[in-house]
């Protein structure tokens, strides 16, 4: 071995030391509720495909269409090289979906916050993030040069404590940015008092939508719509590779700050435009979880993160309290040291089912989890296998 790779199978070696060396788990079949892998068909509990729509045949289609005629790549930059009709068209759906003036959309959800973080702010401004939002926002947090903050999670008197401290700066620009759901808790930002507590204090805020557009409000526009605050948010951000079944990212907003980010957001600017069949495949998500079919289907995973809840708490000792009330397909089982996480989730894979162990850096360490994420194309019996699994491990979760 070089002393190339000789120096980097030394951190290897001390990630497996800690139980936090990642390996990819090739899988032969689509994302679904049974996936391939290792020759095994496993019961998969682990994607953040909350609808069961990343290989729906009706988004497979779009796709394809979108291929026949739109072609497999895109050329390069939309700023470069014309902006093809399907990014358009998603467009155009995502700002009447979210009801705003306009959309932008990203290759990825993490291009979309670097991106717009970056354009947004500069040294002389000031960024406040929840502690647990998203390593891509913590990552534009640092990348925009702002002075970084972050409060206590969820904890609105630490936010008001930063707020005046912010304040009495001259007159920077002050984001706050959160989750709406967050991802690995799967618990529920207090949106209305965070929009009134930067309205008080003259700051803006973005919201990341990433596990709660599609599933969330009457219209099923996120967690903003339910609790009536889509208009108080200056930027609302979502992704296009979870409940929506395709891949990218989105801003909704006014048309100046879509304007804005057109001209400002790197990331879009210096990126070759996302391939055609991921556009159409998303507006076609759109198009689905606008319609009753699309509500149905949030009925049902709404059914199947029921079911979870009831049997669990019958079973199995310790669930994570949750102190929201609002549902979430996001059911963490803590488990806290991270080998001993690793070694629960490759007895769950021995026994046919596949949930992630996440550990440091996604979450803290000591922290680590056995991530459940259901779905809408699970099916009750799923969840009842999932359970009796849990159960017979004997696990002091
Ligand atoms: C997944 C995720 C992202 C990143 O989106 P990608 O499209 O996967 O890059 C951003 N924010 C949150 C909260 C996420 O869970």
């Amino acid at each position: 071995m070089n002393n190339f790779n000789r120096e980097l199978s030394k951190h290897l070696d001390a990630l497996y030391a800690q139980g936090l060396r990642r390996e990819l788990c090739r899988v032969d079949s689509p994302q679904g509720t049974h996936i391939q892998m290792d020759g095994q068909t496993l019961l998969n509990f682990s994607s953040n495909d909350y609808l069961g729509l990343a290989n729906d045949p009706l988004i497979k289609e779009a796709a394809v269409r979108a291929v026949k005629k739109n072609g497999a790549g895109s050329g390069a930059s939309r700023l470069i090289c014309g902006s093809l009709a399907p990014h358009h068209e998603l467009e155009e759906a995502l700002a009447a979906f979210k009801n705003t003036e306009a959309a932008i959309t990203f290759s990825s959800g993490y291009a979309t916050a670097i991106g717009t973080i970056c354009a947004l702010l500069g040294k002389d401004d000031i960024i406040i993030l929840d502690k647990l939002v998203h390593a891509c926002v913590v990552d534009a947090a640092r990348l925009c040069g702002a002075k970084l903050r972050v409060f206590a999670h969820n904890d609105l008197d630490d936010l008001e404590d930063i707020l005046k401290w912010a304040n009495k700066n001259s007159n920077p620009r002050i984001l706050i940015v959160t989750e709406s759901i967050f991802s690995m808790d799967g618990d529920a930002a207090p949106l209305c008092e965070i929009a009134a507590l930067k309205e008080k204090y003259g700051a803006w805020l973005m919201v990341d939508e990433a596990h709660a557009t599609g599933l969330y409000g009457k219209n099923r526009h996120g967690l903003a719509e339910e609790l009536g605050v889509s208009s108080r948010i200056e930027i609302q951000m979502g992704t296009l590779g979870k409940a929506l079944g395709a891949s990218g990212g989105f801003i909704c907003g006014s048309r100046t700050l879509i304007d804005f980010l057109v001209n400002h957001a790197r990331s879009f600017i210096f990126s070759t435009a996302p391939v055609p069949a991921a556009a159409a495949a998303a507006n076609a998500a759109v198009q689905f979880i606008n319609s009753a079919d699309g509500e149905k289907r949030r009925e049902t995973l709404w059914a199947r993160v029921h079911e979870l809840q009831l049997q669990i708490s019958n079973t199995t000792s310790r669930v994570r309290g949750r102190k929201s009330q609002i549902p979430s397909a996001i059911i963490p089982f803590l488990i806290g040291d991270e080998s001993k996480a690793v070694e629960v989730a490759t007895q769950l894979r021995k026994r046919g089912i596949f949930v992630p162990a996440i550990r440091y850096p996604t979450v803290a360490r000591g922290k680590a989890r056995l991530r459940v994420t259901l779905t809408a194309a699970h099916t009750a019996k799923d969840v009842s296998q999932l359970v009796s699994v849990l159960k017979n491990l004997n696990l002091e979760l």
